[in-house]
């Protein structure tokens, strides 16, 4: 890992430490109470301790984060995950987002703080995530994948990825996603498969591909 893309972030967020490395992870540990400003929603403070793991193969896996002090109930509607880490988004968002830049600083900012804002409005007001709702586990990996792709059903979606996950010359004449029953480049579709080739590259297509 390169330390460079989490030093940053411990010199502005002083509250955490970094603990040993245990399981080829490291992990951030640290009180988290700050006040959290929103243009539209107002200004808040949260009080939580966080425990964030991140894996030594990062940023080409997303950490994992905890809430250690039960500060938020473990329920689908506070978006915890079944291992009781929180719900961040769609694993193909945080590559995306990671891919785009991999500072740990600007994942804590546009993931986990953003995150921590909605759950404490949440858990607050019990009116639901002030930034719309992520969808949940197969169902809400499928549903991620078909608005990224701009396709309708689970089958297309598969469809694409397969395309995606194949090298170009044989991924060109396979069946186009879209439904249409041409071969894939003769379709306007093509255009979003080039689009998407830009995006991730052949490898972490395919492995979206396997988390579906
Ligand atoms: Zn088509």
């Amino acid at each position: 890992m390169n330390f460079n893309l989490i030093n940053k972030f411990l010199t502005q967020y002083g509250e955490f430490r970094m603990q040993p490395i245990v399981n080829n992870t490291m992990i951030l540990k640290g009180n988290l109470c700050r006040q959290l400003r929103h243009d539209s929603f107002g200004t808040i403070n949260i009080d939580y301790s966080l425990l964030i793991h991140i894996p030594l193969n990062y940023p080409e896996n997303p950490p994992i984060v905890f809430e250690s002090k039960g500060a938020i109930h473990n329920s689908p509607a506070n978006h915890i995950n079944p291992d009781g880490s929180l719900c961040l988004g769609s694993p193909l968002r945080l590559k995306i987002l990671l891919k785009r830049n991999p500072d740990f600083n600007h994942f804590f900012e546009k993931c986990i703080l953003p995150y921590l804002y909605a759950v404490t409005i949440n858990i607050k007001e019990k009116g639901g995530f002030p930034f719309g709702e992520l969808a949940h586990g197969a169902t809400g990996l499928f549903l991620d994948f078909q608005d990224f792709f701009h396709l309708k059903n689970p089958s297309q979606v598969y469809q694409m990825l397969k395309v995606l996950s194949s090298k170009r010359k044989l991924a060109n004449i396979m069946v186009c996603p879209c439904s249409c029953k041409k071969r894939v480049s003769q379709c306007d579709y093509f255009e979003r498969v080039l689009r998407m080739r830009k995006v991730l590259t052949r490898a972490e297509w395919e492995k979206q591909f396997h988390l579906i």
